[in-house]
């Protein structure tokens, strides 16, 4: 061991950043870094501080006290099954419960075909892991979804954004890129898109752009990662045909019971064509093992007595009211060059700033403030989203959305001040704002 590494171990146990076994981590290991909101979670989390940055689930909507009783049950009917390792592919009846799930959106696909993850999270990895060499590209909105983003970056994979707008990604910003990709000699490996109330942008991909993505990477022979997690949290009227209802090999769906139900089961799903499916289960288990018997038989318990369309509904309801409360406080408050959308279902508005502010740079200003959002930086891996910004409404109680919205604004409209009075790029440096803590997206 050198002077220096042992300089460093020692740093370390004292508590300092200094890594001493920086140079030993395997290549892939550079890529894991903290999201822009992991280094918020503690900051925003403090009681006087609005967050509209984390997405977390209002579970306290839920009927604990029944959740408890089923659980209790559950150990004592059948703790010697459900204390037990499972089977790498998940539960049986649970994956039959998950094909009820799904045809709601349309999709028609039998229990074989569904392997049950840790969270719709999990199923991110083992897709990836099974798919990624190191440089392989994957195509992904522009903005994506930061865990997402995280787990391409830990497997090497170089993201390429494509364009979205107000009607999710745009046709033809998909075929040229692909195209060029391809005319480069990339190996493009496949699409990860969340088409349903997208994680950040809020934005939905109409039906006539399915259509057409479908058609695309079809012709294109690109697999596409249709990430769900929000489908059923609509606001209007039936829930969207998923894009795997129309193509059940070109796409691999991906659910989740985190924000139907609860997120702490950490139960979610893979929807995959057979031959990607044995692969799911063979890097599932060398993942785990097996899933959690427990969780998974709560969740199936649940699904099996209780009125779960019904409790969707509750929770479809609660985030319109919350959802309402922040559209209308940014169109009362929000200085008139700021711009936002407006989400038909789901948990998050993308919203942009006035030219010359920047969000990341905001941010220490705002908590100061006591209002918290995510930079839209961490959305993008190649430097773009500086002048954008996710603010959820999933959490917080209207009123305090209202507030939030009302202490962003102030700190909006002195920024504009300070870009007026200095010029762009101003660059203010307001201190940082770097508290570890849980990552949450
Ligand atoms: N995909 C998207 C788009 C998400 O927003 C989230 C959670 N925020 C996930 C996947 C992961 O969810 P979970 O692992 O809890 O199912």
């Amino acid at each position: 061991m050198t002077q220096e590494s042992d300089h460093g171990r020692m740093a370390a146990t004292q508590g300092s950043r200094i890594d001493a076994y920086v140079d030993r981590y395997a290549a892939r290991a550079t890529g894991m870094v903290a999201s822009e909101i992991r280094a918020l979670f503690a900051v925003a989390s403090r009681p006087e501080v609005v967050s509209l940055a984390g997405g977390m689930p209002y579970v306290t909507a839920l009927p604990l006290d029944v959740v408890g009783e089923l659980v209790s049950d559950l150990v004592a009917r059948r703790g010697p099954v459900a204390l037990q390792y499972g089977s790498g592919q998940g539960d049986p009846h649970l994956r039959e419960q998950i094909c009820e799930v799904m045809r709601l959106e349309g999709i028609d696909a039998g229990p074989d075909d569904v392997v049950v993850t840790v969270g719709s999270q999990q199923a991110l990895d083992l897709i990836t892991r099974i798919f990624i060499d190191p440089g392989d590209v994957v195509l992904a909105e522009g903005p994506s979804y930061v865990g997402a983003l995280g787990t391409f970056s830990a497997y090497q994979a170089k993201v390429v954004h494509v364009a979205m707008d107000n009607e999710g990604i745009v046709p033809e910003s998909l075929a040229q890129t692909i195209y060029a990709l391809k005319a480069a000699g990339s190996r493009i490996k496949f699409l990860y898109t969340v088409p349903t109330f997208q994680n950040p942008a809020g934005v939905t991909l109409s039906v006539a752009r399915r259509r057409q993505v479908l058609e695309i990477c079809q012709r294109a022979g690109v697999l596409i990662i249709e990430d769900n997690p929000y489908g059923l949290l609509g606001f209007d009227g039936e829930p969207m045909r998923a894009l795997r209802a129309d193509n059940a090999d070109g796409v691999v769906y991906l659910g989740s019971f985190s924000k139907t139900l609860a997120p702490g089961f950490r139960v979610g799903w893979a929807l995959a064509p057979h031959a990607i499916r044995e692969k799911l289960v063979l890097a599932m288990e060398s993942a785990v093992l097996s899933h959690s018997s427990f969780t998974q038989l709560a969740v199936g318990q649940y699904l099996a007595t209780q009125p779960w369309r019904e409790q969707i509904k509750t929770f479809r309801e609660l985030y319109r009211e919350r959802r309402d409360a922040l559209l209308d406080a940014l169109e009362a408050l929000m200085p008139a060059e700021c711009t936002w959308t407006r989400p038909k279902g789901g948990f998050f508005v993308w919203a942009s700033l006035p030219e010359g502010l920047d969000s990341k740079a905001i941010l220490p200003r705002a908590v100061a403030e006591r209002v918290a959002f995510v930079p839209g930086t961490g959305f993008f891996t190649d430097g773009g989203g500086a002048r954008h910004m996710r603010l959820s409404y999933c959490y917080p109680e209207p009123e305090r959305i209202r507030e939030g919205v009302r202490r962003l604004a102030r700190v909006i409209e002195q920024e504009m001040q300070l870009r007026d009075t200095f010029g762009t790029g101003y660059a203010p440096d307001h201190g940082g704002v770097d508290t570890p803590g849980p990552d949450i997206a």
